[in-house]
């Protein structure tokens, strides 16, 4: 790997600078983390498996126009993105009640929403993520309204195609979280989806059987997160081949 400066170490991604100016090259690790990183592992195959889902799912949605900051994918674990600021909120979906939800309201889990229901947590891990109203993100001036109510139907837009993508396969889509980038076009700013789309980020239940094939076989311990998530992968038609040994994190000075 050619040597380059390393901008951003995350908990299952890196951030290095990319090869022309306005792109970043995020390298996917076989890290996982839970509860805040206090559960930690590393787990083969990860990082390839959630390289190749997140490209498939931000692939399509550029092809229905929702715009995103995937460029390419380089290899087994790396892919070439729109560099972007954050907008510091995890934005989520739910369709079904699960986790946090299903905790702070007694909602059973998997039990379906009226609607989808959008909300936001503040990104501080310090703080432990904490849900925030509307109302505090405009008036702390993280978002204005309008980027609010486009964040929304951006969100919204993801959610009807990942849950049509995953109904195709045979999958429920619970929830799932994305992020928000910001990029500047001459004197307009545009919203992106950002980060990574994959089962870190989503709740994907199987439709007959209710099995987890996302990242709450790790938070559980319900049984191989590899496995899980090569079969969400399989049933897509993108499963790489070996991920287990694709190459391994390179220290980059
Ligand atoms: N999620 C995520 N990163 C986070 C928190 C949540 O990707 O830091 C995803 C999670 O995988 C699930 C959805 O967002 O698909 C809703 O998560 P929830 O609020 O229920 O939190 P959790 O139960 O994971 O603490």
């Amino acid at each position: 790997m050619a040597r380059r400066k390393k901008i951003y170490e995350g908990k299952a991604k890196d951030l290095f600078e990319g090869p022309e100016p306005g792109t970043l090259v995020q390298y996917f690790k076989d890290d996982a983390t839970a509860f805040n990183a206090e559960k930690h592992d590393t787990i083969d195959g990860k990082g390839a498996l959630n390289n190749i889902l997140s490209e498939y799912f931000m692939n399509g949605l550029t092809q229905i126009g929702v715009p995103n900051h995937f460029i390419k994918r380089l290899n087994m674990r790396e892919q070439l993105i729109r560099s972007c600021e954050i907008v510091p909120l995890e934005v989520i979906v739910r369709n079904y009640a699960a986790g946090s939800m299903s905790k702070r309201m007694g909602i059973e889990e998997g039990t379906q929403l009226p609607r989808p229901i959008v909300e936001f947590s503040y990104k501080d891990d310090a703080l432990g993520d904490p849900l925030v109203p509307e109302e505090y993100i405009i008036a702390l001036n993280w978002a204005s309204q309008q980027d609010l109510d486009d964040i929304i139907s951006l969100a919204l837009r993801v959610n009807d195609f990942m849950s049509g993508v995953m109904y195709g396969v045979g999958i429920k889509l619970i929830d799932f979280k994305i992020e928000i980038g910001r990029v500047w076009e001459g004197d307009f700013m545009r919203l992106i989806v950002a980060d990574e789309i994959s089962p870190d980020s989503c709740r994907l239940w199987d439709i007959k059987t209710g099995e987890k094939l996302d990242k709450d076989v790790f938070r559980r311990d319900l049984g191989s997160l590899t496995d899980a998530y090569t079969e969400v992968a399989r049933r897509l038609g993108v499963l790489p081949g070996n991920v287990a040994n694709a190459p391994k994190p390179t220290i980059v000075h």
